[in-house]
């Protein structure tokens, strides 16, 4: 164990919309009986991808004692896994094959866009 960043759900807050599934590339969120759960904590990096998309603030990063990460759990774990959904660009489209993707809040919706579009969210 170590002291280190790592994700914290606010279980009375989600809804179990699923949508902080999808941002984390380590696959270490999951819903189980219509909650988000961290699976095992090695496979969570603490970098608070999931964060931005959650409608409810129901999740939080905080610094406490944890399993380090494993780099190598996450290999296996992502690879046993069946491919994540596609995620595109509210905007256009475009997948995060052809651009990256950031995860926005506007309006209270939880959008995706990529780099191309973004500047014309912030400017209009
Ligand atoms: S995005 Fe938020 S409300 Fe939705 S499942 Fe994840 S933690 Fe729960």
């Amino acid at each position: 164990m170590i002291r280190r960043k790592i994700v914290k759900i606010h279980e009375e807050k989600c809804d179990g919309c699923g949508l902080c599934v999808i941002p984390c590339a380590e696959g270490a969120i999951e819903i189980i009986d219509g909650k988000a759960k961290v699976l095992k904590e090695e496979l969570c990096d603490g970098a608070g991808f999931c964060l931005a998309v959650c409608p409810t603030g129901a999740l939080s990063i905080e610094e406490r004692e944890a399993p380090a990460f494993d780099e190598e759990a996450v290999a296996k774990h992502v690879s046993s896994k069946p491919a994540a959904h596609e995620i595109n660009c509210f905007s256009c489209g475009c997948g995060e094959g052809e651009r990256p993707l950031l995860a926005v809040r506007s309006k209270g919706e939880s959008l995706w866009v990529c780099t191309r579009c973004l500047p014309k969210l912030i400017h209009g």
